[in-house]
């Protein structure tokens, strides 16, 4: 190890469709292969690493709401399709030798080991990359919400976020051509300009905890190494 990494404890969040690749629906595998590569790098530079992952390419509960359904029924299949992916991603971090678990805010014994805080903090204390499963464990929350709120509890230095582009912008750059992207910003800043970057709650939350985000590309291989070798491009929510 050459560097010293920015960070000594991280969450990434993964949303749901960043694991679908090419696909229009479920797991690429080859991709969740990839995103693994990326999460071993991140470990072989000693940066302790938890993630959450959503489940926006399998089930969304506000899809079941907006066509007359039961929004709680919809959230808990939409928690259910975190702890697929989970599993999924669990079997591919294992794939690069990486001794990971799953800790789900919903119990599912035979699956994944159910969530507690204590139980999440001896697992990292001893090198394992943690899952967090389930969300929240609560309907009308995200994956994002769940994010920040793990993050707050094991302690972490930051939160990233990986999403479809390589940072923060004013606009959907792949709508809005006049899009202009933000190198740093504060948390109030993304909370008053109302920047889509995560839900209010979960930018609210990081910003009681002195939490930063570091918001970038999950599809640039490599990428997440790089930055907390100090050397990637992304934005910057800081106090
Ligand atoms: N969800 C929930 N409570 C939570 C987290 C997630 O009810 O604490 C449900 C909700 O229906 C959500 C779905 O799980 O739409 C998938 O999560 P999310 O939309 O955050 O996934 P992503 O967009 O990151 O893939």
């Amino acid at each position: 190890m050459t560097d010293t990494p920015l960070y000594k404890r991280v969450l990434i969040k993964v949303s749901g469709e960043a694991l679908m690749g090419d696909q229009g629906f479920g797991i690429d595998v080859s991709v969740a292969d990839r995103i693994a590569g990326d999460i071993k790098q991140a470990r072989d530079l000693g940066v302790e690493v938890a993630i959450v992952i959503g489940g926006g390419n399998i089930f969304r509960g506000v899809a079941v709401a907006s066509r007359g359904g039961d929004r709680v029924s919809g959230d808990h299949m939409g928690m259910l399709a975190t702890v697929i992916n989970s599993v999924a991603l669990r079997t591919s971090l294992q794939k690069h030798g990486i001794d990971a678990v799953v800790l789900s805010a919903i119990a599912m014994p035979e699956i994944c080991e159910s969530f507690s805080q204590r139980k999440a903090m001896a697992y990292i204390n001893t090198g394992r990359v943690v899952i967090f499963a389930g969300g929240t464990g609560n309907p009308y929350f995200t994956t994002d919400s769940a994010s920040a709120l793990r993050a707050a509890e094991i302690g972490a230095d930051a939160l990233f976020k990986g999403t479809q582009v390589d940072g923060i912008y004013s606009a959907d750059p792949k709508k809005d051509p006049a899009a202009t992207r933000f190198d740093k910003l504060t948390h109030k800043e993304v909370l008053d300009k109302g920047l889509n970057v995560m839900d209010v709650a979960a930018v609210a939350l990081t910003r009681e905890n002195h939490i930063p985000i570091i918001v970038f590309s999950i599809h640039e291989k490599g990428m997440f190494a790089e930055i907390l070798n100090g050397r990637g491009r992304a934005t910057v929510v800081t106090e």
